[in-house]
């Protein structure tokens, strides 16, 4: 056999057959493939790669997708692409459900089969061009979103300037560098959808090759040239008469300076302000003592006793990585977290699966679609509340309540021998309340390990030698690790921000942030937050699907400006305050809402700030592109040539 034959057989062995029939129909053109017994039906506790099919049609299918691979790899050309109502039904094939008829629109943009970047800009009229000529905006953070925001900015033409506090791009990639941090959305799903990276080397990318994949963005699309690093922004204020704002930073050297932009961008994040617990003696501990955010690897943590606070994504995360090579470590859990079986976590891609994505034609589409639509809708309906639900308050309602018994079964699982560990790890309040972290049984195997326990007995007070509990226990610690999350509420906080008539943004919002689709906010014009107010996503979605959507929602906003000639965009305060009812009742219905459940969802008034409660779909509806109708546009300036 060839070299390129065993090249391709070991491939097919590796292939996504749903991925590989779609594309098939695309190389062959022939949609007489789409037979009902080829429709897959994925059982979670199967290898879903297979597709529930019979080895007969798994040979057929490889031993078609070969010839095809084959002829196209010797030149043959694509034939014409499948009809949009043959995609339609790919969809549903591949998805392996009857997906609803509105996701049509909305999932044909997500595929990108055309290869066209359809959420890129269009500032190609003369008029634009030369509107966009004399725009200049302000960036705030060079993470993901403020990456993207930097890429569609300048695909439009418009001059700008990325403002990060941080030595370098990357975000909370750059931020977070605990041991064992990684993606806990598939990588194949948790990248740009313009940009994919068919080499990622695992399912769930560690966070250097994250970080490697945001810093490579930045250099390929030039945008380093106009990130300032280094550079905190502790102010912006909105001048009224010059429909600017007027922001002050600190510079690298330490000292101010002031900047104008047409329109502010931040692009900061919810989760990066560390919050550390508020527990008496805090301060006093005589040891090193750090957040999982400032994650100190100047302490080595060899033969140490170490206190670790809170199990959330980072603890959970970092935890099984430390227990080995310390001499005691104890987890002080406050409620555990809910866990999703991911057998795939932790592993490689396949040599033979990064051949496939790179070249056959369609099939990262398709295994792209194939994680999305799983993993984004799919689960909706399990964590929505059924109104009037009377059954336990451990769910919400019975397909939560069927999900429960699931994941329960799957954490039994686990430690069948360990009644002492089960009964402190399984949540009783309902999936969905909290994020649910992806598990591939590493977090249980850490807790059963003989020098590791799970303390759940309250923290009394921490010393200068360890924690003290509240049944008066002393539990000694060399090192007190902080995995206690972030200031998530508290959005654009610590920079203070100045709207129109000299209103403070954390005044108008009194601590309960507010914004209409998570972007605007009335009183402060031209300021766009991306990943703000309710526009967390809980049951996985990739984030950066909605800053993709927010980010052409912004771009859409600027066009108006730019072709209307104004200088002030402000949402209508009846807009975005009929949008945040809908919000806040929709919520309310939602795992997350439930009165059992705390979580940095909710701000300190018990409303639930972070999180959008509608499907996926709902979003990219409402940001395909502004509705004028939704704002003020103030001040004409010089209409665009
Ligand atoms: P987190 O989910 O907010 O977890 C904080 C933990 O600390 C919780 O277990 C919390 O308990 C506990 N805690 C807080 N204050 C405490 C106190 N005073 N005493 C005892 N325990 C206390 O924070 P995180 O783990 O850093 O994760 C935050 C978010 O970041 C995640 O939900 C996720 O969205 C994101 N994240 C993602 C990844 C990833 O993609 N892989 C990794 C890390 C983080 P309670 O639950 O009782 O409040």
């Amino acid at each position: 056999m060839t070299d390129l034959a065993s090249t391709i057989d070991d491939a097919l062995a590796q292939a996504h057959l749903p991925a590989l029939l779609m594309s098939l129909v695309h190389l062959t053109g022939d949609a007489g493939l789409l037979t009902p017994e080829r429709r897959p039906i994925y059982d979670p506790l199967e290898d879903v790669k297979l597709g529930g099919y019979s080895t007969a049609i798994q040979d057929d299918l490889r031993a078609r997708a070969k010839t095809a691979i084959q002829a196209h790899l010797g030149g043959a050309s694509l034939p014409a692409p499948p009809s949009p109502e043959t995609v339609r039904r790919m969809m549903d094939w591949v998805a392996g459900v009857d997906i609803p008829a509105n996701y049509a629109a909305f999932l044909t943009d997500e595929l990108q089969l055309t290869g066209r970047d359809t959420k890129a800009p269009d500032w190609s009229s003369p008029a634009l061009r030369a509107a966009a000529a004399k725009m200049k905006v302000l960036v705030v953070g060079a993470g993901m979103s403020g990456l993207l925001t930097g890429i569609r900015l300048k695909q439009a033409g418009i001059e700008f300037t990325i403002l990060e506090k941080n030595a370098d791009a990357g975000g909370t990639w750059f931020e977070n560098v605990y041991p064992g941090c990684r993606v806990d959305n598939p990588n194949h799903m948790y990248s740009y959808s313009f940009e994919p990276n068919h080499d990622f080397p695992q399912y769930y990318s560690t966070q250097p090759v994250l970080l490697d994949y945001f810093r490579r963005f930045a250099d390929r699309h030039g945008l380093r040239a106009h990130i300032r690093f280094e550079t905190t922004v502790e102010e912006a204020v909105f001048d009224e008469a010059k429909g600017v704002w007027r922001v002050e930073v600190k510079t690298a050297e330490g000292g101010r300076e002031f900047l104008e932009g047409a329109a502010l961008i931040t692009a900061v994040g919810q989760l990066n302000q560390p919050r550390y617990p508020d527990i008496e003696g805090l301060e006093t501990f005589d040891g090193p003592s750090f957040h999982s955010a400032r994650w100190r690897h100047d302490v080595d943590l060899t033969g140490k006793r170490v206190a670790v606070i809170g199990t959330g994504a980072s603890a959970f995360q970092f935890v099984p990585e430390i227990a080995p090579k310390v001499a005691q470590l104890n987890v002080f859990q406050r409620t555990p977290p809910w866990m999703l079986p991911g057998p795939n976590y932790h592993l490689d891609v396949p040599e033979g699966k990064k051949w496939l994505l790179e070249h056959m034609p369609f099939y990262d589409k398709w295994y792209r679609f194939y994680l999305f639509w799983g993993l984004t809708d799919g689960l909706y309906e399990a964590v929505k509340a059924d109104a009037g639900w009377n059954g336990p308050p451990e769910a919400v309602g019975l397909a939560n309540a069927e999900l429960r018994a699931m994941l329960v079964e799957a954490i039994r699982a686990q430690a069948p021998d360990r009644p002492d560990i089960l009964e402190k790890i399984i949540p009783t309040y309902p999936i969905g309340g909290k994020r649910a972290l992806v598990d591939n049984g590493v977090w249980v195997t850490a807790l059963k390990r003989d020098n590791v326990d799970l303390i759940t007995t309250g923290i009394a007070r921490i010393t200068p030698t360890g924690i003290v509990t509240n049944d008066g226990a002393d539990h000694p610690a060399d090192v007190i690790i902080h995995g206690t999350g972030f200031h998530a509420s508290r959005f654009l906080w610590p920079m203070r921000i100045v709207g129109r008539g000299g209103v403070d943004l954390r005044t108008a919002w009194n601590g309960d942030a507010r914004a209409y689709l998570g972007m605007t906010t009335p009183g402060f014009p031209n300021l766009f937050m991306l990943y703000g107010p309710n526009t967390n996503i809980v049951v996985n979605g990739s984030i950066i699907f909605f800053s993709e959507c927010s980010v052409r929602y912004v771009m859409g906003a600027l066009k108006l400006m730019a072709e209307s000639g104004v200088q002030a965009l402000e949402v209508k305060k009846q807009v975005h305050d009929d949008f945040n009812a809908k919000v806040d009742a929709a919520n309310a219905m939602m795992a997350w809402g439930s009165p059992n459940v705390n979580s940095w969802y909710k701000n300190a008034t018990g409303r639930v700030s972070q999180n959008w409660p509608f499907p996926l779909v709902d979003y990219w509806n409402a940001t395909v592109a502004p509705n004028p109708e939704d704002f003020i546009l103030g001040a004409k300036v010089t209409a665009p040539a």
